[in-house]
């Protein structure tokens, strides 16, 4: 199948979107995506964008079901019975085969054997059955925190799980939409641009080699950070509560790919660094490992704020000299007499 060739679905109103949070996880991304506004998930629930199915959203955590009842449509998936649907996961998949009993992560029981389902045979069910998969923070993607060196667990994210070549049997990759917890308009934004590929309206969605959507994870944090200009002019804040650059207090935004400093995290408000919090690299395959210990100064950020040193406090200067001008009335301006 040719890389942008996938198959849609038959054409339909409704398309389920069955979402285990079952994998080793706090819930975030849930909690998240529950404050998206570009679109709300109550605009996707109730149909309320054109010319694209309306989604039947299936969360423990926002569901008025419960119990078996809660998990019928789950099963349904797993059967091939439930039509059309996108599977979303959320936290690490643990490693059920590193040890000799019990288990690590679950989702409800199974009615013949009285055994828990394990969260890895939930997958193994419905990711052949579902018609594109989504991984939702950066657990679900990359392992995550959990997923750092020394835990017990040998937890993963789902492209280590199913493959980082893995694409469902519509031939869409995986998409991973990493972020500790993803941002939420990130979230509704590629579950709106999957609803178009699924109404014929959208081609396929454009990945970067980390598997995360080109438009949302290109830029650094630093292309689109409020205090890029203090960087510039090599400002740097040396304690907290100063509105200054924050890279000597351990900011890595200037290798980030990260779109919450443009973006901002709830309605276009806050964004780690716009708000005084150093950016840990939430988004990265490498998080957390590889961005500890956090509160350093990044290696190589020293190199480049040592550059921007040289010109940038001149810069700043000749600027200053400028606006004391520009914040003069021209000298004709004003009475004569
Ligand atoms: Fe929680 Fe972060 Fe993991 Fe999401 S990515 S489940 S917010 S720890
Ligand atoms: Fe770049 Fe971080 Fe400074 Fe913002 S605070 S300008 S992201 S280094
Ligand atoms: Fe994570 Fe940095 Fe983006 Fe904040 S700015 S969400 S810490 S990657």
């Amino acid at each position: 199948m040719a890389e942008d060739v996938f198959e849609r679905p038959e054409p339909a109103d409704e398309i389920h979107v069955v979402w285990v949070n079952a994998g080793l996880s706090c819930d975030g991304d849930t909690i998240a995506m529950t404050a998206a506004t570009q679109p709300s998930i109550e605009d996707l629930v109730r149909g309320a964008w054109p010319f694209i199915p309306r989604i039947i959203l299936h969360n423990q955590f926002l569901a008025y079901e419960n119990g078996a009842k809660f998990l019928a449509p789950f099963h349904a998936a797993a059967a091939g019975l439930l039509g059309s649907f996108i599977l979303v996961v959320e936290g690490s998949i643990p490693d059920e085969s590193n040890k000799t009993w019990g288990y690590w992560a679950a989702l409800g029981t199974d009615g013949e054997t009285g055994q828990p389902i394990t969260t890895c045979e939930w997958i193994d069910r419905l990711a052949p059955k579902a018609w594109a998969v989504l991984a939702a923070g950066t657990c679900a993607t990359y392992g995550g925190i959990h997923a750092m060196e020394g835990n017990p667990t040998g937890c993963m994210g789902l492209a280590d799980y199913l493959g980082w070549n893995w694409k469902s049997k519509a031939g869409i990759p995986l998409v991973c939409l990493p972020g500790c917890p993803v941002q939420p308009d990130n979230f509704t934004e590629t579950l709106l641009y999957l609803l178009h590929m699924a109404a014929n309206r959208a081609p396929m969605i454009p990945l970067d080699e980390a598997l995360r959507p080109t438009w949302l994870f290109g830029p650094t944090v630093h292309e689109g950070c409020d205090r890029g200009g203090y960087y510039e002019q090599a400002e740097f804040a040396e304690e907290y509560g100063s509105r200054a650059c924050i890279v000597r207090l351990g900011c890595w935004g200037p290798v980030v790919q990260c779109n919450v400093g443009k973006r901002g995290w709830m309605a276009g408000m806050g964004g780690c660094p716009n708000v005084g919090g150093i950016c840990i690299g939430c988004t990265m395959p490498g998080f957390p490992d590889k961005f500890m210990p956090f509160m350093n100064q990044p290696p190589g950020s020293m190199l480049s704020s040592n550059a921007v040193m040289t010109y940038g406090r001149a810069i700043h200067a000749l600027r200053r000299f400028t606006q004391a001008s520009l914040n003069r009335e021209p000298e004709w301006r004003g009475r004569r007499s």
